[in-house]
């Protein structure tokens, strides 16, 4: 043992429920505790993460070995070469189905949302402009034509949009405002004289922007804009506008009163031609109106079937989640990426002598244990919540829980997961990178893409911080406390690691709703007190996601038969629930639920933890099924031979 290092494989074992299985292990090694090591099958656990949509994973998984090209291209091609290439790739995965398995079998779909979330969310094993020029394409665009639209947009555009012969933009954002969409500057005012809709970009902030397929490739956009109809504002609705239109040489050109420009060089996604969009009085006919939650009578009468502008917007805004729901099952996936590659990197790369005779592999060090294993704890956790919400979105959008209630907790569900599957990916893979020393920086070793294509992630399809406040906004509404629970259970007893959680959660709700209620009570403007106390409001959504991520997990792994695949994934449950209490020690301890003692106890546990699932972590990450070719990094993981210790 090198004692120069610190000696942790000698560390002492100070926690009554849990000795230590360090070193290297076979598979079942029994310990003196009677702590059986399981055996993980992969194949299982990869048919247990994969779930119902395996079948669809596994044509994703073949794709993308097939055209892993693209991970070279992106780094070797010019810009524009670069962008045409990912479009090319994105039309032909559209003729394999696996781009279009949201949209009914009548338009050339497969009908079927939860097989088209599984498909997107694997695609993101790969190169991550072709993943979000999908999502524009078929998940924005083609998504806001399904939800918004009605039959005669159905039929005039879907199946060219399945097959990727027609594509489009989702043109909702505007220079000036990204996430206070009520607010946009884009005008659409009804002409009864020629029954069209003139629209126009009223100022400079209100152009478009960052919009995907708007520097080359769209030709239609959906555009948000403010709706007039006689001389009445009725709030933002979205329209059908052609940005583009070929000219006699066939090419396509900017149609008619439309400016497109080009967002240029950005961070990441470089293969997706952001651009931004100005109209001057474009008209479009009145059919070009998405009609499903309300229209105008050729005689500029204004209908809705819902009275509420408010409720109106948050509507229709509600059944374009899936946008969301997809972009935080992407993050979660781009995790498992990393942690794959840096997980099989720790298990063959040594790092001074621990023995005299050999140097140490550097997921033996319990330092690189603690920097993975709980991130690789989480992605388990985060993929189980992931499961939970694409199957309540199914269920929501084929009709088969239809109620308010449901709805409402789908929305708040799907933004924060989102947020926190996003941020998990940017954390983790910043993580890794580390984790993989300088080999780590080398673009060829996959984390110069996956940083800077996965950043933005937290900031399209809704800014993490605004979601969470959606989330909060909804908990606030409907709090009530009826909260009891035994401080003083096992540790590793996921009664008692649900009560820290729920006690966390139900705290930060009830305090953040006294600090408001006494504000309010104060006469202080509401817009004042509510920004006061954001912090702690968005403090309370985050805890309440925490609960509901840990509650998929808990109920996923109990749902197990017993076997040696239950052993492991409570392992690794225990490690994701003490270790996110443990990041927080902190606050529980200030709020008298966690003593001393027992917050260190806890941080023992989670390094024993940590010892127990390293024989495993070749295995856990092998499970998440990430193609050979899409993790490339030849010098970093080369020829493995799994290691088991
Ligand atoms: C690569 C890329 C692709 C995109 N593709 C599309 C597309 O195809 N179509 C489309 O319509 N849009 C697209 N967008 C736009 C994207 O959805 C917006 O950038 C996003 O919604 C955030 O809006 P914003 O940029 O105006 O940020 P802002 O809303 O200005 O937010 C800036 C910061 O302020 C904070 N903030 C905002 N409001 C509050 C508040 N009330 N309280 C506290 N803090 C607050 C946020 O947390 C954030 O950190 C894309 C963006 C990028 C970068």
């Amino acid at each position: 043992m090198n004692h120069r290092l610190g000696g942790t494989r000698f560390e002492v074992v100070a926690t009554d429920t849990v000795t230590p299985t360090d070193g290297p292990t076979g598979a079942s090694t029994s310990s003196a505790s009677g702590y059986v090591q399981p055996e993980v099958d992969v194949p299982a656990l990869t048919r247990l993460l994969d779930g119902r949509y395996a079948e669809v994973r596994n044509l994703v998984r073949s794709n993308l070995s097939a055209y892993s090209s693209i991970l070279t291209d992106a780094e070797t091609l010019s810009r524009a070469d670069y962008r045409e290439r990912v479009k090319e790739l994105v039309v032909e995965m559209a003729s394999t189905g696996q781009t279009g398995m949201g949209f009914p079998e009548e338009y050339g779909g497969g009908g079927d949302i939860g097989a088209s979330i599984a498909a997107f969310e694997t695609l993101s094993f790969g190169d991550l402009s072709v993943l979000v020029k999908v999502g524009v394409q078929f998940g924005l665009f083609g998504g806001a034509i399904l939800q918004l639209g009605t039959e005669r947009h159905h039929e005039a555009y879907l199946r060219r949009i399945v097959t990727g012969e027609l594509m489009g933009c989702f043109a909702m954002t505007e220079t000036g405002h990204g996430s206070n969409v009520q607010a946009l500057g884009t005008v659409a005012t009804y002409d009864v004289a020629t029954q069209e809709f003139v629209i126009t970009t009223t100022r400079e902030d209100a152009r478009k922007d960052y919009i995907g397929n708007a520097a080359e490739h769209g030709e239609l956009a959906v555009v948000f804009a403010q709706l007039e109809v006689g001389g009445e504002g009725r709030g933002v609705h979205a329209f059908v506008v052609p940005i583009r239109v070929r000219d006699d040489s066939g090419e396509l050109v900017p149609a008619p009163g439309v400016t497109i420009a080009d967002d240029g060089l950005k961070m990441g996604l470089n293969g997706v031609d952001n651009g931004r969009l100005w109209f001057d009085e474009v008209r479009v006919p009145r059919d070009n109106l998405l009609n499903r939650f309300a229209d105008v009578t050729p005689a500029g009468v204004y209908e809705s079937p819902i009275d509420n502008p408010n409720r109106r917007f948050f509507t229709m805004l509600g059944t374009l989640i899936q946008g969301r729901v997809c972009v935080g099952g992407a993050g979660i996936n781009a995790a498992k990426v990393a942690l794959t590659i840096a997980v099989k990197y720790a298990l063959r790369r040594r790092q001074f002598e621990a023995s005299g005779e050999q140097e140490e592999l550097l997921l033996d060090y319990g330092m690189h244990q603690r920097r993975l294993l709980p991130l690789l704890a989480r992605t388990y956790a985060l993929h189980f919540a992931q499961d939970v919400l694409s199957a309540n979105l199914h269920d929501v959008l084929t009709g088969v829980r239809e109620d308010e209630q449901t709805q409402r907790e789908l929305e708040s569900r799907a933004a924060g997961t989102k947020a926190l599957g996003t941020w998990h990916a940017t954390r983790t893979i910043q993580e890794c990178r580390e984790a993989c020393g300088g080999a780590g920086y080398l673009a060829e070793n996959r984390f110069a893409a996956l940083k800077a294509d996965t950043d933005v992630f937290t900031t399209f399809e809704g800014d993490n911080h605004v979601l969470l406040q959606l989330v909060a906004k909804g908990l606030l509404t409907d709090y009530a406390s009826d909260f009891e629970w035994d401080q003083e259970a096992g540790l590793l007893d996921p009664e008692y690691q649900l009560a820290m959680y729920r006690f966390r959660e139900e705290h930060m709700i009830s305090g953040a709703a006294r600090r408001l209620k006494r504000g309010i009570d104060n006469d202080m403007d509401p817009g004042e007190v509510f920004s006061r106390v954001q912090d702690h409001v968005i403090g309370a959504a985050r805890a309440h996601m925490e609960r509901l991520v840990l509650e998929a997990f808990v109920e996923r792994t109990r749902a197990l038969p017993d076997g040696d695949l239950k052993v492991a994934l409570n392992l690794l449950c225990d490690l994701h629930a003490l270790s996110g209490i443990e990041a927080d020690s902190a606050w529980f301890m200030e709020h008298g639920r966690l003593s001393v003692q027992r917050s260190k106890a806890i941080r023992r546990e989670v390094s024993s933890l940590c010892r127990k699932v390293r024989p495993l972590a070749g295995d856990l990450v092998d499970a998440f099924g990430v193609p050979e070719e899409m993790l490339r990094s030849p010098e970093l993981i080369g020829d493995l031979v799994p290691m088991r210790g």
